[in-house]
């Protein structure tokens, strides 16, 4: 365990890692997590837009704003990365064009067909969003609620058979398996890793200095990407949010006691 005692920043993925899928932050992790930014730096990194950090992540985290400034936040995995100045700074952003979001929906219709993908006679929100960055795919809609969302996919059949048919007709884009219900497509080459890997560079983290913890470690999960930087990392694919929250307090205990 020492790998991660030694890291000089912790990086998590949210949705099954930090919170339930879509869920807001709990106010036990929002404590371990204020903590934690007492003495490392910590970055988040999700397939969620910058919005939908605010209403389920930044709403909830009840830090002083001083710490904030230990904080990075990469939402749409690394499309976009923010630091906490006065407020939050959009570093970098790479929207797709209208063309490109063109062509990703059509895809995905393509992928439906071709997979007898039969969409759901009743959807929650949005089924394919426009992210600006990100097109996301969510199964039952992007505001489905946790109950139904779960027993949907949650041996990511249906999503591997989407997946790679639409990867034949996206060769030029990046697609991975997110949360509970998601697909999410991203510029070819802009992944997690891509995300970290920028962070990294800019603020001079060394791989080996840098501890990731994640639930889609898998292979074609969205957290996969991250392992080729040659990172420590953790999977809490089977403890979640709880585990998640016992991988913070050992970091704290080795740092504060
Ligand atoms: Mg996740």
């Amino acid at each position: 365990m020492k790998s991660k005692d030694a890291a000089d920043i912790i990086i998590f993925d949210l949705d099954k890692t930090l919170s339930e899928s879509k869920v807001p932050l709990d106010p036990d992790m929002s404590a371990l997590l204020c903590a934690l930014l007492r003495v490392k730096k910590v970055a988040v990194i999700s397939g969620a837009a910058f919005k939908q950090f605010e209403a389920q992540f930044l709403r909830h985290l009840t830090c002083p704003p001083e710490i904030l400034k230990n904080l990075f936040l990469l939402p749409t995995n690394g499309a976009s990365l923010y630091e906490y100045k006065d407020g939050w700074t959009r570093l970098y952003h790479f929207a797709f064009t209208d063309k490109e979001k063109k062509k990703i929906f059509d895809a995905f219709e393509k992928a439906f067909e071709k997979t007898n993908f039969q969409k759901p006679e009743k959807t929650y929100g949005t089924l394919i969003e426009d992210r600006d960055t990100q097109i996301t795919f969510s199964g039952l809609g992007s505001d489905a609620p946790l109950s139904l969302k779960e027993p949907w996919d949650p041996d990511h059949a249906k999503r591997k058979a989407l997946a790679a048919a639409l990867a034949e007709e996206l060769p030029d884009f990046s697609i991975s398996i997110g949360g509970a219900t998601s697909i999410d497509v991203t510029r070819k080459g802009v992944d997690k890793a891509y995300g970290i890997a920028e962070l990294m560079s800019r603020f001079g983290y060394e791989p080996k200095r840098v501890f990731y913890v994640g639930d889609a470690l898998f292979p074609g999960g969205n957290d996969a990407s991250v392992i080729s930087l040659g990172v420590k990392y953790q999977s809490v694919e089977k403890g979640g949010v709880g585990e998640t929250k016992h991988i913070i307090r050992e970091i704290l205990s080795k740092k504060i006691s």
